[in-house]
């Protein structure tokens, strides 16, 4: 397959290119064919004319200027040749990628009306270079294109309208000790009037407001007493002061005349008012007409510059715009353009910027999975026998997802490369079962696993259930297991530590501990990672960097919490995915009920039915670090009442604080069916597996983040018992309300990974430390513009499907690097 073209060379480089082109060919002819080339200086100086209608910096223009003076009708054959060399130099120099960046990296201060302080005010938004400021995209568009009557203002609604200065006032109110200038004028036209208003003195405004003076007015107009106002409008004056004062003073007749024709030819002409015009959050102290000013004048000199990336057949196909058409077109939409679609980012030019980026970020997230997937791994022998029975040793059978799933994993660890894989599966789906089989089929080729959970209850319960598991059938599934936290006693861990580095251990079960300490694997071959939705690309990183030996360690990635695809194919862009579908059978779905403060005794009734079918039950409590006493002393006060009302039953509290063996001593028991009720706070949040357990009650439900609730709810109808999960809330605004809401709804993970994503956020989503890798994309919004993210996916692998290095493209990948390469160690691996 023939690598595409990409599009979208920047019109600068075409035209370079376009001017360069006949005069290499002299060069290369050497000179001897000038003759044959009468042209050649005509040819020059019209190429050279093209650049003047171009977005390109005065500097740059006056250089092509001088250059076409060097080409001038008058110049001798012989003058040509220095010439022609002198152009060719720097035009190569011009072709180069590293000078158009140089280029847009120039400083803010380089365009007129941005002196030190202005560029430190655009420094606190991030807006440093040229290029920062023509990315600096406006948020939403006013739509000055049909003018209102005054009569027609609706409360509620932004407006824009011509009216004249019928009266203005002047005030100094006092607010508490301070005093305050307020400035109000009426402004109106034929058919009515509203008052504008500012708070601070506002001098330049003040100036300006002459009474009978035209105004073209944008504001939101707001309720005020029995009347409508326009707090902070944005004015533009549009009668010329010159048109007015020259009909002489005195002669009203004329003033209005002029006037009124100020305003017709105004209303009927003046496309440079009637437009749509960009709204962008300005820095402090700058105004926002100044700063649409400056941005416009950075993309009037510096839009041409921009390049493209994307295969030109994926922009005809969209009809995407050019770069520098794309930026023009966002900063000053065309008349007849849809103001919608470009309040939502979804117009053309938009797509086409959101896109490039994305399309940059997935290039670079492939070229990682495809450089690591030639990097020398360790073959696991999945046909050792042990092996081929192990999933027929297990006390159930597995289920076709789990089966499907197995396959996967089996046939990456058979390669002499490291497996990627990120497994998802929901809450109570089966993922300990495939992390055991890969464990064993990597004990029975001699080498070691590395097993990481989040918390160490979790932690405890892997080792203990994986113990009990493979103790069911000794001969095949046997694993001789370690488990190292970091409660765990100094000599104990040592002794391990030692198990472990003499190859005694095959299954080493731990916390952070693994990767913190001074862990020595006599031959880690898998590292498994469990519940770790927060392990995005550079922890994993440093995972990989932590392991000894020569050889990468094979890596697999368990989650519950269902990312959202787009956050899967960004924050783990860089893996293979496989996904577990499909519950055990037996389940049913866990019944979910809203309750209140007043429900007390309906709580009370569910807990004695639940108890009195023999099965269990959780009350969980928050803890959050802030408040973690009042917390921890909310959840045990809480045992006590109910250790108090049902003194029949067995109660028992579990939460961080308690060392790990009284940890282990009361998940023990309560998994054997000898505690009734547990109260928890959030430490049994993810991977605790008692299937006797169907009631869950969590209070404080407002307090809990989504996935949170998702996890804790997981923890009932594991069994055949169905489970009930009871939200207790005690207020909490509208987000807790959307989040409740979004449980009641669905006990699908991937929808409330989406609803999650929705109401928090890319960033929190991930966690503060995974949204570090995410914070670099500038225009794209990996919620509202998930289509396009995996579009740029697709693209990407078509792309690296052709040509899988980018040997034939170098400004790609050039491009690709300069983004992306140091953040997802490209350079390293490749
Ligand atoms: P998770 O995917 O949430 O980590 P677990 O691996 O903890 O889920 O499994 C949840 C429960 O389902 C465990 O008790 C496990 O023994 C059981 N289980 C797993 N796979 C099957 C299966 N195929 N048939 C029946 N029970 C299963
Ligand atoms: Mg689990």
């Amino acid at each position: 397959m023939r690598p595409e073209p990409a599009g979208g060379v920047s019109a600068f480089h075409a035209a370079t290119a376009r001017l360069l082109r006949p005069l290499a060919l002299a060069e290369a002819l050497g000179f001897k064919a000038l003759g044959k080339m009468p042209d050649l200086a005509a040819d020059v100086r019209s190429t050279c004319s093209q650049f003047d209608s171009l977005a390109l910096p005065q500097d740059l223009l006056d250089r092509v200027h001088a250059l076409a003076r060097d080409f001038a009708p008058e110049i001798s054959g012989s003058d040509l040749r220095p010439a022609i060399v002198r152009a060719i130099a720097l035009l190569e120099a011009w072709s180069k990628p590293e000078f158009v960046e140089s280029v847009l990296a120039r400083p803010v201060t380089v365009l007129s009306g941005v002196g030190p302080k202005r560029a430190g005010l655009l420094g606190s938004r991030g807006i440093r270079t040229v290029s920062d400021l023509v990315f600096y995209l406006p948020t939403r568009y006013d739509d000055r294109r049909a003018l209102a009557k005054l009569c027609d203002l609706e409360v509620g609604r932004r407006a824009t309208f011509i009216g004249e200065i019928k009266s203005v006032d002047r005030k100094t109110v006092h607010a508490g000790r301070r005093q305050r200038r307020l400035l109000q004028a009426v402004i109106g036209d034929e058919t009515g009037s509203v008052n504008l208003k500012w708070f601070h003195a506002a001098g330049a405004v003040e100036k300006d407001l002459e009474l009978g003076a035209l105004f073209l007015v944008t504001g939101d107009v707001k309720r005020y007493r029995f009347s409508m106002e326009i707090v902070h409008p944005e004015l533009e004056r549009i009668d010329s002061n010159d048109a007015v004062e020259t009909t002489g003073e005195g002669n009203d007749d004329a003033k209005v005349h002029a006037k009124a024709k100020a305003k017709a030819e105004f209303e009927q002409t003046s496309d440079r008012h009637r437009n749509i015009v960009p709204h962008y959050p300005a820095p402090e102290g700058i105004p926002p007409r100044t700063l649409r000013k400056l941005i416009r004048s950075a993309v009037d000199a510096y839009s041409d510059l921009v390049e493209g990336c994307l295969p030109q057949a994926l922009t005809t196909r969209r009809e995407l715009p050019e770069p520098g058409v794309a930026l023009r077109r966002i900063h000053a939409p065309e008349l007849h353009a849809d103001v919608l679609r470009y309040d939502a980012f979804r117009s053309p030019a938009h797509e086409r910027l959101v896109l490039e980026e994305l399309y940059l970020l997935q290039l670079g997230l492939v070229l990682r999975r495809a450089a690591r997937a030639q990097v020398p791994g360790i073959a696991i022998d999945i046909e050792l026998s042990r092996v081929r029975a192990a999933a027929r040793a297990l006390p159930f059978a597995l289920t076709s997802a789990q089966l499907r799933v197995w396959r996967e994993v089996a046939a990456d660890l058979a390669q002499p490369h490291p497996m990627n894989r990120l497994l998802q599966g929901d809450v109570g789906s089966g993922k300990t079962a495939i992390a055991l089989l890969a464990a064993v089929a990597v004990a029975a080729n001699g080498r070691q696993v590395a097993l990481m959970a989040p918390t160490e209850l979790l932690a405890e319960q892997h080792a203990r259930s994986i113990r009990a598991l493979s103790g069911a059938n000794q001969r095949i599934l046997g694993l001789r297991v370690g488990l190292l936290t970091a409660s765990l006693p100094r000599a104990e861990a040592a002794d391990v530590l030692a198990a472990l580095a003499a190859g005694e251990i095959d299954l080493m079960i731990g916390t952070h501990a693994l990767i913190q300490q001074k862990v020595e694997f006599r031959d880690l071959a898998l590292a498994i990672v469990d519940e770790q939705h927060r392990f995005g690309v550079l922890q994993r990183a440093s995972l990989m960097a932590g392991a000894r030996g020569s050889l990468s360690p094979h890596v697999l990635v368990m989650t519950a919490t269902p990312i959202p695809r787009t956050l899967a194919l960004t924050g783990y862009g860089d893996l293979d995915l496989s996904v577990i579908d499909e519950l055990p059978p037996g389940r049913s779905p866990t019944e979910t009920i809203a309750m209140g403060a007043g429900d007390g005794e309906r709580i009370m009734q569910m807990i004695r039915d639940t108890t009195a079918r023999g099965e269990q039950v959780y009350v969980v409590y928050p803890l959050v670090e802030e408040s973690e006493k009042l917390d921890l002393r909310s959840a045990m006060e809480s045992a006590e009442r109910i250790d108090a009302a049902f003194p029949e039953l067995r109660v028992d509290l579990l939460h961080g604080r308690l060392d790990a063996a009284r940890r282990g001593r009361v998940m023990d028991r309560f998994a054997r069916g000898q505690i009734d009720i547990l109260v928890a706070t959030t430490v049994i949040e993810v991977g605790v597996d008692v299937a006797n357990a169907s009631l869950m009650i969590i209070e404080h439900a407002e307090r809990f983040g989504l996935a949170q609730l998702h996890q804790l709810r997981g923890r009932v109808g594991r069994g055949t018992a169905s489970g009930t999960c009871l939200l207790v809330s005690r207020g909490g605004g509208g987000d807790a309300r959307a989040r409740l809401d979004a449980m009641l709804r669905t006990g699908d993970g991937f929808e409330i990974a989406d609803a999650d994503l929705e109401l928090r956020g890319p960033g929190e989503f991930l966690g503060t430390r995974q949204s570090g890798d995410l914070a670099d994309l500038r225009l794209a919004d990996l919620v509202r513009d998930a289509a396009l993210v995996e579009l740029a996916r697709e693209t990407a692998i078509e792309t690296l499907a052709a040509d899988p290095g980018l040997q034939s493209d170098p400004r790609l990948m050039r491009a690709v690097e300069a983004h992306w390469g140091e953040r997802l160690a490209l350079i390293q691996v490749g």
